[in-house]
């Protein structure tokens, strides 16, 4: 197979198949030739590893992960983009497309047919309407994988991974940061991609944090309380936290500046300040018993 990173190639592959972009499939396929065996191999590529991809495109990062992997399955939602990937993945045998919406497949059931047993990466260069929805799936799924190492639009990835007090703070890095440790990886130009999309991208990886991290697991009723707490304390971004909290979960104020005292936070604080073990402790203390 020729060089799928090669202009010249891709538009021949995608004439000779009729195939023309779809803008609300986030179709921007990457030229750059550095940047899919990067993402490979920071993403954890390599014998012993099994991956999983999210719209293979043409396939140019599937072949750099079907080299390198013992097994590589990839989902994809446009059906026009199966017989190329015929054509472009022809000369592996290792892996399987599975046409689907990634929303909407049962993954838990794909992992098993496809998984059973082995480590599992996941490293693509994600549709940009979905991002933060993906993410949060295969994390809150708590699917069985070591990593996610995904491509997405640069502001997306400040937000992913802010620490506390960065101003790009919000309730998802507090949500990643509870299901894993993010880290920025490399940034990459809007003319790595064709055609070319608005804004740069960068990509990420998540290392996603194994049952034996956590010091104390969070029961279900826990998770979904301390879950709440986030959502409501970045609800109203110019406030302090408990004008939030009490607003956003109906709760008295003074009850609220009770909790932020019992763990051990000033009133005065506002969400974007506070560390995911302060979230915790606040949520303890707002929904204690009695
Ligand atoms: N991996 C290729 C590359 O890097 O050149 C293509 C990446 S492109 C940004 C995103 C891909 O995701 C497209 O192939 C698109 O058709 C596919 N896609 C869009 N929505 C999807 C969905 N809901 N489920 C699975 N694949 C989807």
């Amino acid at each position: 197979m020729n060089n799928l990173s090669d202009i010249a190639t891709v538009k021949e592959i995608l004439t000779r198949h009729g195939f023309r972009f779809s803008k609300s499939l986030g179709q921007n396929f990457l030229i750059n030739p550095t940047v899919c065996p990067r993402m490979a191999e920071m993403g954890g590529a390599g014998s012993g590893v099994a991956a999983l991809e999210v719209g293979p495109g043409i396939g140019v990062l599937t072949r750099e992960l079907a080299a390198r992997c013992d097994k590589v399955v990839t989902i994809e939602l446009d059906k026009r983009l199966l017989p190329v990937l015929g054509e472009t993945l022809g000369d592996f045998s290792n892996v399987t497309v599975v046409q689907g919406d990634v929303m909407k497949l049962d993954l838990a059931a794909l992992f098993q047919r496809e998984f059973a047993g082995r480590d599992v990466i996941v490293c693509a260069n994600l549709p940009y309407y979905i991002t933060s929805p993906v993410i949060m799936r295969f994390l809150e799924e708590r699917l069985p994988i070591r990593s996610l190492t995904v491509m997405v639009q640069k502001e997306a990835a400040q937000r992913l991974c802010a620490r506390p007090g960065e101003r790009a703070c919000g309730a998802v890095s507090a949500a990643v940061r509870y299901y894993a440790e993010p880290k920025v990886l490399f940034s990459v130009s809007r003319g790595s991609f064709m055609p070319a999309p608005h804004v740069d991208s960068a990509v990420i990886r998540l290392d996603i944090r194994q049952p034996g991290d956590y010091e104390r697991p969070l029961s279900e009723t826990e998770e979904k309380q301390l879950f709440r707490v986030v959502r409501a304390a970045f609800g109203q971004r110019r406030k302090t936290a408990v004008n939030s909290l009490s607003a956003g979960l109906s709760m008295d104020k003074a009850n609220v500046i009770k909790a932020m005292e019992q763990a051990g936070l000033p009133p005065a604080a506002r969400a974007e300040q506070l560390t995911l073990d302060d979230f915790m402790a606040l949520s303890r203390a707002l929904f204690a018993e009695g």
